[in-house]
């Protein structure tokens, strides 16, 4: 596969700082429009290829080789397969990241799904790829950089999905990640300590996007939620009575936890949604050994642990009404995502290039989850939506509808903004980090998140 973007002539070279930042964009648009075929075509391999969240070895091996074919050089193997280079524009200033993810998902009836694994990009996470090399292709190809201030990261991270939660815990328990999502395993290790912002861009259909392009104010964060009930085994008709019924136990459990639902404010936006992962083995056995999975979602910190704590309080009451035990496994998921203002306002003035004011959408608040909110509450983020996409996210009818849109035009807008981030002595930028703080440092997040972590046995029949 012909991966080298170095073909044919660069643009003229830009001397330093003497380009306004319209022609900066100008060029480094016809830039990503001369390598348009080479991205959609990676976009599509990896389509094509799709990986689960620290399984990504070959979509990250594409993303490393993209970037070494511009003369970068490039970092791999973060925490397990994220790929990263930094790039030095030659005068002082911050360091923007360009993010793309790097995993898949698993919907083995989509058409595009690998026949063994079931893995299947249904979230557009291939684009995102596609989209970050075609910033880089299109900032370092161009010859704009040396008339910005600062430096930028181009990024390929993984397991954004949350999923798969038995197999990234035994990865846990290994050492090899501390936490199950990958962005926060990449602040843990320390990936982002010599980032200061950071943007992407995620893919939409028109189902979840009225315009062609638009931002959330917030979304969802979440905590992840296992429950293990253990009764006692006994023949289900001959002798029921000497049996504790751990389904029954799960069943009261679900009753309480659905009760609590009017408890939960608007405002907080809560979401909780478990399912039973194991029910029993036999049906003339009485099950001891049921099991029951869910996200406690949220719009802030705050209302997540409310809601947790009922949910608790509902596990809790379903083994005390069976005399049945329950181990409770609460998993830090990602926090909640706001979005930066004035990142999203440059971003919009470029999209408004393209595209006039109606097909740009304010989202408001959304209640789905990314672990770019992890990344958020330590230093100004973005993460807009742009479509190109049809069909149901994480569905099996999810795909490309225009590729132009999914794969060309994000790159276009994340390269204008970096431009609007980083010109003119990186005012902008320096202006924001000024001006915006994070809620949380690096080190306020770590403890945070490892609070978070816990588990708890509670014994319903010693309450008797
Ligand atoms: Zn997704
Ligand atoms: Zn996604």
């Amino acid at each position: 596969m012909p991966l080298d973007v170095r073909q044919g002539p660069l643009l003229i070279e830009v001397k330093g700082g003497t380009v306004d930042k319209a022609e900066m964009k100008r060029r480094v648009c016809a830039e990503i429009d001369r390598r348009a075929d080479l991205l959609i075509q990676v976009g599509q391999d990896i389509y094509h290829d799709p990986e689960l969240g620290f399984k990504e070895h070959r979509t990250a091996k594409i993303a490393a080789e993209v970037l070494q074919s511009l003369d970068l050089s490039v970092q791999t193997g973060l925490a397990v397969t994220g790929v990263k280079t930094v790039v030095d524009c030659g005068s002082a200033g911050p360091t923007v990241a360009v993010l793309g993810e790097l995993d898949s998902l698993l919907v083995p009836d989509h058409p595009a799904a690998n026949p063994e694994t079931g893995a299947a990009h249904c979230c557009g996470h291939n684009a995102q790829i596609a989209t970050m090399l075609g910033a880089a292709v299109g900032l370092v190809g161009s010859g704009v950089l040396p008339s910005l201030s600062g430096r930028v990261a181009f990024f390929a991270v993984p397991a954004e999905e949350y999923v798969e939660i038995e197999y990234r815990n035994e990865l846990r328990r290994q050492g090899v990640i501390e936490f199950l999502g990958g962005k926060s395993e990449l602040i843990a290790r320390g990936a982002f300590d010599d980032v200061d912002m950071a943007m992407m861009v995620h893919g939409a259909s028109a189902q979840s996007l009225k315009g062609k392009a638009g931002v959330s104010a917030s979304n969802n964060g979440f905590v992840g939620k296992q429950a293990r009930f253990i009764g006692k085994a006994a023949h289900a008709g001959g002798a029921p009575d000497k049996g504790i019924n751990a389904l029954y136990a799960a069943h009261v459990a679900l009753a309480a936890i659905n009760a609590q639902r009017e408890t939960f404010r608007d405002e907080d936006a809560i979401r909780v949604h478990p399912i039973i992962t194991r029910g029993g083995d036999l049906v003339n056995v009485i099950p001891s050994d049921v099991r029951l999975e869910s996200y406690v979602r949220g719009k802030t910190i705050e209302g997540i642990e409310s809601a947790s704590q009922k949910v608790d309080r509902a596990l809790r009451a379903g083994a005390l009404a069976l005399g049945a035990k329950v181990e409770i496994t609460t998993l830090p998921g990602y926090l909640p995502l706001i979005n930066n203002r004035a990142m999203a306002d440059a971003f919009k003035g470029n999209f408004l290039e393209f595209y006039p004011e109606s097909e740009w959408e304010e989202t408001g608040h959304r209640s789905g989850s990314t672990d770019m909110g992890d990344i958020a509450h330590i230093m100004p983020a973005l993460h807009p939506y742009v479509g190109g996409f049809k069909g149901t996210a994480h569905g099996a009818d999810w795909g490309i509808e225009d590729p132009e849109m999914a794969y060309i035009l994000p790159a276009k807008l994340m390269a204008m903004t970096v431009i609007d981030l980083l010109a003119d002595g990186a005012t902008l930028a320096k202006e924001i980090l000024d001006r915006d703080k994070p809620p949380m440092t690096k080190d306020e997040y770590l403890a945070f998140m490892r609070r978070i972590a816990r588990e708890e046995v509670f014994d319903g029949a010693s309450e008797e």
